[in-house]
């Protein structure tokens, strides 16, 4: 019956967390419940990748307090990789290169991964389905063969990010868009990503500046951080009320 306790969902309690000496989040607290696409808002500085990264795990990033449960079970001691098998997946503002490891075998090495031990992916059906999803993003063949973000514009990163997202279906995603850096284009095909796997298998938050990803990608709750602290959360209509009176609307609240 224990399970019926857990809440499916990333749950960020009381966090604090910061580099060196600075405190950077100031005791959030954000839940993600599977199967809803959250959009995580605020100014430059307020925290926002921050946060991205302490819930991955990394290293430079230290937490003096607060919880951050996956599914119930805290997620804080656990090593990035470890994160990563259980099931959240990261986009970052300014994703690594990986330079010599091809698209292709990185999305199979993370794959063959989270199998469990002597069991081996099938080359053939792992090759239909990469192909299947480069389809539905429109993207070219020879891109596999690319190393992972090596001289890739945004356009490119944003596209390899969601095929990774889309071949490896994790139940809990977190993309933070440099949106500011992104044509139109790219960030269509991020929406049409994401909005391609919404449902009731996936948990998403959004990290976004600018109020115009969410006219692609509609979220079910908006936040808005400022601080390093969640100082408003609501519906779809929150993100439209920051467009039209900025973020010092929602300061004042502190
Ligand atoms: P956001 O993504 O909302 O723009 P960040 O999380 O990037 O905000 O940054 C929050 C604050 O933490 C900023 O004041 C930033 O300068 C500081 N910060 C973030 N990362 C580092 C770092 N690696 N070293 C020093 N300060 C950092
Ligand atoms: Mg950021």
């Amino acid at each position: 019956m224990l399970h019926f306790l857990r809440m499916s969902a990333i749950e960020i309690r009381n966090l604090h967390a910061g580099i060196a000496d600075r405190e950077i989040l100031r005791g959030l607290n954000l839940t993600i419940p599977k199967g809803e696409v959250h959009a995580l808002m605020g100014p430059n500085g307020s925290g926002k990748s921050t946060l991205s990264k302490v819930i991955a795990g990394h290293p430079d990033y230290t937490v003096s307090g607060g919880e951050v449960l996956l599914d119930g079970e805290n997620i804080l001691g656990l090593e990035p990789d470890e994160r990563a098998r259980k099931g959240i997946f990261m986009a970052f503002q300014q994703p690594g290169e990986i330079p010599g490891v091809t698209i292709a075998n990185f999305i199979r090495a993370a794959l063959q991964a989270r199998l469990p031990d002597g069991a081996e992916l099938d080359a053939v059906e792992y090759y239909q389905r990469l192909y299947q999803e480069m389809d539905a993003l429109k993207m070219d063949r020879a891109f596999t063969s690319r190393a992972v973000n090596d001289g890739f514009s945004g356009g490119e990163k944003k596209r390899d990010e969601i095929l990774q997202l889309a071949m490896l279906r994790p139940p809990y995603a977190i993309l933070d868009e440099t949106d500011s850096g992104l044509d139109i284009d790219a960030l269509r095909v991020v929406a049409d990503g994401v909005n391609r796997l919404r449902g009731p298998e996936l948990g998403a938050l959004v990290i976004t500046h600018h109020q115009r990803l969410l006219n692609y990608i509609v979220p079910d709750r908006v936040h808005v951080m400022v601080g390093g602290q969640i100082v408003r959360s609501g519906g779809k209509e929150l993100a439209l009320e920051l467009e039209a009176r900025g973020y010092d609307w929602v300061s004042g609240a502190l």
